[in-house]
């Protein structure tokens, strides 16, 4: 028999025993009353007996209260009981909810329902108002107190949790405050529970706004630029990431847009590095106004940047895009930077057809963009039209060659003598000549790569490498080469940029050599920047001793009232004249232009001559110095120094 059986048979047999003993006892006062002689036995009977009657009535008294407790009945006695344990309980709690009070977090609690049904005392901050007291919000949805932005987050975070799925949850999400601002807010929210019944979630809030902005700010710093305010690389990393996800589910397609700024290197340049960064400040600003909500413009670095376009579904888009950017730039920045065009070249790659991760589509799309600058500015390409042409094909594969190889050091220079037009042809200066060996396209002409790499912007990469090549071998030849002059030519580009003359007057110096002894052929397009500021230029250099040529004179823009207008030493008539000298008209034309170079008390320079008639015609005209193939193709420096030397001990005679 187990105790609990027992206890409770115990319970029924003790009233009925002590109610037999009562009944005994009744019978005993019977007797006293009846038979007083046999009193001392039966009052001796009598309290033994009375004793257990009064501990039966007592024991049948806490049956009966068992009995009306398990009939649900409550007892005055428990009525008195709970209510001093609530009070206890009520105090504790106050006490409890005083101290929420000082904390700075504020404590909640809702009912399952998300109601509110405890507030603690800082509530009222939160929401940024200071009128009501927290009783009136009792009974009030959670989520009406919510910024809508964070409504559905929040209805999903209380649902995880009533659900079930999880115990604890924390979110960062704002209010919906009385003031308007945007507050943020930490949330920690759990469960309670009592006797294994769910009572609702209690949540601690705290109000990170401070923490939040900073962050934010942090994150902003890492993301974007400082200069524009755009995105940079590593945000626009992940929203292309983000798009080829999206792609995956959706299909979608997408197109990068490589931007590059055509003369921004001309403008830093000419009006310096404020004017230059507030141009691409201006630049991103009107980029930036064309966005469509979903679309991302990026700064890469320096002048170059990346749109990113979803839902590209149509190749034509992009394209009309980048067309509607350039116009839109035109118009805004004409009359701010009338003496330099700002223009775009735009190379455009589509996500999948191009390429299928995000680092090989800004590949592709770049190498648009260099075939777009290798045809000229203001060009818009698309990768997948570059394909289709092999010429464009070979023409990104020779850039990004050509690219390599500058960075690489690897342009050589020959040398082409200039001879002394009088009858001995003795030679008086050689032209230094750029030129690249490329292991797949053998030898490429300057007349192909020049204007590349004055489209690519590495002029002046290319101009610095071809100056250091040319002085270091001029000055190595220093007793042969001594009443020579070394001719080095000089892109309008190359000129003008901010760091060339520091350049070479410290390269002049570095090598021993003379200003006299450098001469700088610089083509007619240094007029159109305005006969000012090339007469600026131009003059600097010749009052630092250098000669100036004017090359290719006859084939550009500027007529001789503006050369006149320049410091120029020298003119180089150009190979077309020359080589039209044989016909009547040529011979007029070229005639004229020796007059009137000697008229303005220039030398004159013929170039391209490739036999003895022309060199005699030049001669007789008064053409000062004499250039080509009938004296020497251009060489490498050895052989022009044996050609030197040779020279030098005896007169030219046309043996080549
Ligand atoms: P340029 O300055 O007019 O150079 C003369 C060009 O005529 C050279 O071509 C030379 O090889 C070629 N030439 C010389 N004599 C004759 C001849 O008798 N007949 C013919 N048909 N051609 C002759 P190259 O070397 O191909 O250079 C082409 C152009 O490339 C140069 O024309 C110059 O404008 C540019 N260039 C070359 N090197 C440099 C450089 O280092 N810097 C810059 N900025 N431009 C350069
Ligand atoms: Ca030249
Ligand atoms: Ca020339």
């Amino acid at each position: 028999m187990t105790a609990d059986a027992s206890t409770k048979r115990r319970a029924y047999i003790e009233p009925v025993i002590r109610t037999i003993a009562g009944g005994f006892v009744f019978a005993c006062g019977a007797l006293i009353y009846l038979k007083p002689e046999w009193s001392w036995l039966w009052i001796s009977i009598l309290l033994f007996v009375g004793f257990n009657l009064f501990q039966s009535g007592l024991t049948t008294f806490c049956m009966m209260e068992k009995l009306l407790k398990k009939m649900h009945f409550r007892s005055e006695l428990d009525e008195i009981r709970n209510l001093s344990k609530a009070n206890a309980e009520a105090e504790a709690r106050a006490a409890f909810y005083d101290t929420l009070g000082l904390l700075n977090e504020v404590v909640i609690e809702l009912a399952p329902d998300g109601t509110l049904v405890f507030l603690s005392d800082h509530w009222l901050k939160l929401l940024g108002s200071e009128r009501h007291s927290n009783a009136r919000f009792l009974g009030l949805p959670f989520v009406a107190f919510i910024n809508n932005h964070d409504h559905s987050a929040i209805e999903d975070l209380l649902k995880t949790l009533l659900n079930g799925e999880r115990d604890t949850m924390s979110m960062r999400f704002r209010m919906q405050r009385d003031d308007h601002q945007e507050h943020w807010v930490e949330g920690k929210f759990a469960l309670y529970w009592k006797q294994g019944q769910v009572q609702g979630v209690r949540g601690v809030l705290r109000d990170v706004t401070e923490t939040h902005v900073q962050e934010k700010r942090i994150s902003h710093m890492a993301t974007h630029d400082a200069l524009t305010g755009l995105p940079n690389r590593i945000y626009l990393d992940d929203r292309i990431d983000e798009e080829i996800r999206r792609a995956g589910v959706t299909g979608s397609k997408f197109a990068l847009l490589f931007i590059d700024l055509d003369n921004f290197k001309q403008i830093n340049d000419l009006h310096g590095h404020k004017s230059g960064d507030q141009l691409l400040k201006e630049v991103g600003n009107v980029l930036r106004s064309s966005l469509r909500s979903t679309d991302v413009l990026a700064r890469w670095g320096g002048d170059e940047f990346v749109m990113l376009l979803p839902f590209a579904e149509d190749a034509d888009v992009p394209r009309k895009v980048a067309g509607e950017l350039m116009h839109k730039l035109r118009l805004s920045l004409e009359t701010k930077y009338r003496d330099t065009f700002v223009t775009l070249s735009v190379g455009i790659a589509v996500y999948p057809e191009d390429a299928d991760t995000g680092e090989a589509l800004l590949v592709q799309a770049d190498k648009a963009l260099f075939y777009a600058k290798s045809q000229g500015r203001n060009n818009i390409q698309l990768f997948a039209d570059l394909q289709t042409s092999a010429a464009g094909y070979e023409d990104v594969d020779m850039t990004s060659r050509f690219v390599a190889a500058v960075k690489q050091g690897q342009l050589q220079v020959y040398y082409q003598p200039v001879m002394d037009a009088a009858d001995h042809c003795s030679i008086v200066g050689v032209e230094a000549l750029a030129r690249w060996h490329d292991e797949k396209y053998g030898w490429v002409s300057p007349a192909t790569f020049i204007p590349l790499a004055e489209n690519l912007g590495l002029i002046n990469e290319v101009g610095r490498q071809v100056l250091d090549h040319a002085l270091s071998h001029f000055s190595q030849c220093s007793g042969r080469c001594a009443d020579l002059k070394l001719a080095v030519n000089i892109s309008t580009r190359q000129l003008m940029s901010a760091d060339f003359y520091p350049l070479l007057t410290a390269m002049v110096e570095r090598y021993g050599l003379k200003p006299g002894q450098i001469k700088l052929e610089i083509t007619e397009s240094i007029a159109l920047q305005g006969i000012e500021q090339a007469r600026g230029y131009l003059k600097k250099l010749s009052d630092a001793g250098f000669t100036l040529s004017l090359d290719d004179f006859g084939t550009g823009f500027s007529s001789l009232s503006h050369v006149h207008e320049l410091p120029f030493d020298e003119i180089k008539i150009d190979i077309s004249f020359v080589r039209r000298i044989k016909t009547p008209e040529g011979r007029i034309l070229v005639k004229t232009i020796v007059d009137m170079g000697h008229a303005m008390q220039l030398v004159l320079v013929a170039e391209g001559v490739e036999d003895s008639e022309t060199a005699t015609i030049l001669r007789e005209m008064g053409v000062e110095m004499l250039q080509g193939y009938y004296f020497s193709h251009p060489m490498p420096k050895e052989g022009c120094a044996d050609f030197i030397t040779r020279l030098q001990s005896a007169p030219f005679a046309a043996v080549s």
